[in-house]
């Protein structure tokens, strides 16, 4: 289980939070069995999806995070929710990268930087919310701090980090994300900017043993912060025989036909990777089914 932390400053100029999802990313890494470098990229792009699930409000929203920046790892896509359950996948996960100039494991390469974020927000209404942002490094920690500039009009600061092993475990994975209220002027900025200035990676902070709490404090320390609320971020999959029917409905009458014409088609869920099977009685079933609506 991970922990998110919400904070906000005493003068209720900022918003901060911070988390720990160690566990999420490992799990992640357990499913998916992700080359160093694409852990790195989905560990980021589900510690980011966390922290803006947690600002969803209503209990059935969901918000999907995805970035497609044409690097060779394909799109890496992250589901959140407001309570904080997360999901993810890399379309190629098992591209490996040398690292880059800095030593550290190249995401932005893997990534790609032609492309765009896209933040999809289903809040039970008509239609969902969709923003978008063309990519700035495909760093991932930029390119949410740019969205958020671009899209949504907030002032922000996004700090991201994941840990890998050379057995390719995940040691330590968490992030910070900073947001101005409209209250804040100027000199708020200023004074943000100089504090991040001096900070330690997000991966430094968590191996020095900082919770959290204690990491929204060493992000921030010239302002006082209280904290608002706890969660636990969980790794969770929605997945059921009755959504993955629906997937194959969608893909259409002349899709099911061919899969009929073999004895068994195996569904693997992109998020889990739980296997669904269906015979060719299954699929004929389904098509029925769908052309009787
Ligand atoms: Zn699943």
């Amino acid at each position: 289980m991970g922990k998110l932390v919400r904070c906000i400053s005493d003068d209720g100029t900022l918003l901060i939070m911070a988390c720990d999802t160690t566990d999420i990313v490992q799990e992640a890494f357990e499913i998916h069995s992700t080359s160093k470098v694409c852990t790195a990229a989905l560990g980021r792009l589900l510690t980011a999806s966390a922290m803006m699930g947690s600002m969803l409000k209503g209990n059935k929203d969901t918000l999907t995070l995805k970035i497609n920046g044409g690097g060779p790892a394909g799109s890496v896509l992250a589901v959140s929710d407001s309570h904080c359950h997360v999901k993810g996948y890399v379309v190629d996960g098992s591209v490996e990268l040398p690292l880059n100039a800095k030593g550290k494991l190249d995401v932005g390469g893997a990534v790609g930087k032609n492309g765009f974020v896209t933040v999809i927000k289903d809040l039970g209404l008509k239609e969902p919310f969709v923003g978008q942002v063309p990519i700035v490094s495909g760093e991932i920690a930029e390119d949410i701090t740019a969205y958020f500039a671009a899209s949504e009009q907030t002032p922000s600061v996004c700090g991201l980090g994941v840990l890998v092993a050379q057995d390719k475990s995940v040691l330590k994975a968490g992030g910070f994300l900073i947001q101005l209220l409209p209250t804040a002027y100027d000199d708020v900025i200023d004074r943000v900017e100089k504090d991040i200035q001096g900070i330690d990676s997000v991966t430094k902070m968590l191996v020095d043993g900082l919770s959290p709490e204690k990491i929204c404090k060493a992000v921030l320390p010239s302002f006082n912060i209280e904290v608002l609320d706890e969660m636990h971020p969980v790794y969770q999959c929605d997945c059921s025989l009755e959504r993955v029917q629906n997937a194959l409905i969608s893909a259409g009458k002349d899709e099911l036909l061919d899969m009929a014409n073999d004895e068994n088609t195996e569904v693997k869920c992109q998020f889990c990777n739980k296997a669904y099977n269906f015979s060719s009685k299954d699929i004929l079933d389904l098509i029925k089914s769908s052309t009787e609506d």
